[in-house]
């Protein structure tokens, strides 16, 4: 494993940081932690602005994010994906990355109540940390809650976000 390290970072909080140069397809780290259904990963955070749930397969498995990998902040221009393999998901390098750079991949969201704003900083932002697909969904439920002229139907405040790889 690429030596690594967690500091202050621009984009969030703190930042996952390569200490050495890494070359592209290069394995990172492991998103480790314990598994637990969705319907647990619901319950666990209810009321919390985040998590570090990250969604497996078909989403109804996920991971709760405990190590170093879930300090990898998120970008739209990223230089790592996340790789599944066998119920395991890795954090892997798209390109070269230099040492001092920080490690990001595409959270590419969904299944939220709330906005889960980007600050990432590229040229390509789109703004949000939800997946295109999922912002294009928002999108058409807002456009039909308005022709509805429905009460503003609040969420629970649960403020879940589950992370997936993009498809
Ligand atoms: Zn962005």
């Amino acid at each position: 494993m690429p030596r690594l390290i967690i500091r202050s970072s621009d984009i969030h909080a703190a930042g996952c940081f390569a200490l050495e140069n890494i070359p592209k397809r290069t394995r990172i780290l492991e998103y480790t932690g314990e598994r637990i259904t969705k319907a647990e990963g619901d319950i666990r955070y209810e009321g919390r602005p985040f998590t570090y749930l990250f969604g497996l397969g078909d989403g109804e498995v996920v991971i709760d994010g405990h190590g170093m990998a879930m300090f990898v902040n998120h970008s739209c221009d990223p230089n790592c994906e996340t790789d599944e393999e066998a119920g395991r998901v890795y954090i892997a390098a798209i390109r070269d990355i230099a040492a001092g750079e920080e490690l990001t991949y595409d959270y590419c969201l969904y299944d939220g109540d709330d906005e889960a704003p980007c600050s990432c900083g590229s040229k390509s932002c789109r703004g949000s940390m939800y997946s295109p697909e999922e912002l294009k969904k928002m999108a058409r439920a807002a456009a039909r809650k308005k022709k509805q002229a429905e009460p503003a139907a609040k969420g629970n405040g649960a403020g879940r976000k589950v992370r997936t790889k993009s498809k």
